[in-house]
């Protein structure tokens, strides 16, 4: 099928927040469309409808919005295929079971919940390691193949609650190529009579799953290594359905590891390990108590999308290069299912830091402003944009977060109310202490920057060196005295940002506070 257009869908179901796993798969799909020119498809699968969470589809959308990944087809958007939502789709799955009832590859089973319990405890009891209703047990079951004819359309006729299960055939080996894992061959006898359509009529995820990649046209199916034990049974629908031959491609992506490899990165990590899993913050309840919860994001916490798509996209795949730095547009042309590895992926925490720190130190000194002038307006502050232009572009090696630079910067507009005991025990005595005041006497005394970095480095040197010292002896002290902080970017650069009057005020009160 080479000339088939490239249709690829991502299709999670709105049971929460979506989890960065999600987020890679999304993003590999989306690369993946993007390079060979085809179609990114949204499908919401939400056909349990016991584990809908109000608000989870809002949430995918946004994620999605935030990193940059953009649909062609999807419920908000709509399409050809419309509608792109499960359950607005719901009247469409019947007429397929019933094709396969027909055709005699589904049957229905009438089974209660305490007649399955009762299985179970059978199989339990006589040591069955994995209690399933497959081709062995469902004999002796209450179902279309063990009933007679007449009973079973009696019941049919008389409403009695069924559900459709899949026949699947005792001794065959099933196969499939996934373009990750090359051939995936898996024996039936492993796989169960999974329910097709439950008792409210609604399909289940994999009858609702195979129909919609059918009918949507669906070239590539590219998901996370969870759905792989399903791969087979999906197969057999596609087989059963007659559709084998239009079949997508599988790919089932590497897990993502926890950063110490020790299992599956899982939804709760992030609030235990003390890193975000989902790319925006989440407010849910929890499950057991009711009480409200709050998920940490990496938006909220300050990472650039951009950021966050370069490390997802280095979680499961590399360009063969020692390139690390990608834009969405560079990731496009160099992405292909090939280079996507099959051994489990290890989160690294730093590594996300790294890319963050590097895609806003990239960003311009005007790009990087606004993220200081907000934070002072939060605390009641104002600076001009020049002003705020020149802290960020001293700041910006120092910061990996946009939130730093207020935090760096502080004390650009608050004068220091206290001073790095450190440096005040090490380095602080009569001698700097006066010289310190003899620089804040030959400071020009303006409120308003008037020297750059150099004059007023050149000052200093002169200054302590007529008080008999050298400019080392006194330098950590000036920085205190200034700033309150034992580091920062360059000095005097920082001082020509304070102005002179401002430093001089800052040298007096140090020297009165400090002796
Ligand atoms: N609804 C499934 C999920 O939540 C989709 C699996 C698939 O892509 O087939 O991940």
């Amino acid at each position: 099928m080479s000339n088939r257009p490239v249709r690829v869908r991502f299709a999670p179901s709105p049971t929460g927040p979506l989890h960065i796993g999600g987020v890679r798969t999304a993003l590999y799909n989306y690369l993946l469309a993007r390079k060979l020119g085809g179609t990114m498809i949204l499908r919401i699968e939400d056909t349990d409808q016991n584990r809908f969470v109000p608000g989870a589809e809002d949430y995918i959308r946004e994620s999605l919005e935030w990193v940059g990944i953009e649909l062609d087809e999807s419920p908000w958007k709509g399409g050809p295929h419309a509608p792109y939502r499960q359950s607005e789709r719901k009247p469409m799955y019947r007429e397929y079971a019933d094709q396969l009832i027909r055709d005699g590859y589904a049957y229905y089973a009438f089974d209660t919940p305490e007649e399955l319990d009762a299985m179970r405890e059978r199989l339990q009891a006589a040591k069955v390691p994995n209690p399933q209703y497959n081709s062995i047990t469902r004999a002796q079951m209450r179902n279309s193949l063990t009933l007679p004819e007449d009973e079973v359309k009696q019941l049919l006729d008389s409403g009695a609650p069924y559900v459709i299960r899949l026949k699947v055939p005792r001794k065959e080996e099933v196969r499939f190529q996934d373009m990750i894992r090359g051939w995936v061959v898996v024996h039936s006898s492993a796989i169960d009579d999974k329910v097709l359509m439950k008792s409210d009529g609604m399909p289940t995820y994999h009858l609702a799953n195979i129909v919609d990649d059918h009918l949507m046209d669906i070239s590539h199916v590219i998901r996370g290594e969870e759905w792989l034990p399903s791969a087979p049974l999906h197969v057999l629908l596609y087989r059963y359905l007659g559709w084998e031959k239009t079949m997508p491609q599988f790919a089932h992506l590497p897990l993502l590891l926890k950063p110490d490899g020790t299992g599956k990165l899982s939804k709760r990590d992030g609030d235990r390990l003390g890193f975000p899993v989902f790319a925006l913050e989440w407010h849910g309840t929890d499950a057991e108590t009711g009480e409200p919860t709050v998920s940490r994001g990496y938006r909220e916490e300050g990472y650039l999308p951009e950021a966050l798509v370069n490390f997802l996209a280095f979680l499961g795949w590399n360009p063969g290069t020692a390139q690390e730095i990608f834009s969405m547009q560079e990731l496009i042309e160099a992405f292909s299912i090939e280079r996507v590895s099959k051994s489990p992926a290890k989160f690294d925490q730093n590594k996300v830091k790294w890319f963050n720190e590097h895609y806003l130190r990239a960003k311009s000194d005007a790009g990087l402003a606004p993220y200081l002038l907000g934070a002072l307006a939060e605390h009641g502050l104002a600076c001009d944009q020049a002003k705020a232009e020149q802290i960020v572009a001293v700041m910006k090696e120092r910061v990996s977060f946009p939130q730093d630079f207020w935090q760096e910067a502080r004390y650009f507009f608050e004068a220091p109310t206290s001073y790095d005991e450190q440096v005040v025990a090490k380095k602080w005595n009569p001698q700097v202490s006066a010289a310190l005041a003899a620089y804040a006497d030959a400071l020009p005394d303006n409120s308003e920057p008037s020297a750059n970095a150099e004059v007023l480095k050149a000052l200093f040197t002169q200054t302590v060196e007529a008080q008999g010292m050298k400019p080392g002896q006194v330098l950590q002290a000036l920085r205190v005295a200034a700033t309150g902080a034992a580091a920062g970017p360059d000095l005097f650069e920082t001082l020509a940002i304070l102005g002179t009057g401002e430093v001089a005020r800052r040298l007096r009160t140090a020297v009165e506070r400090l002796g």
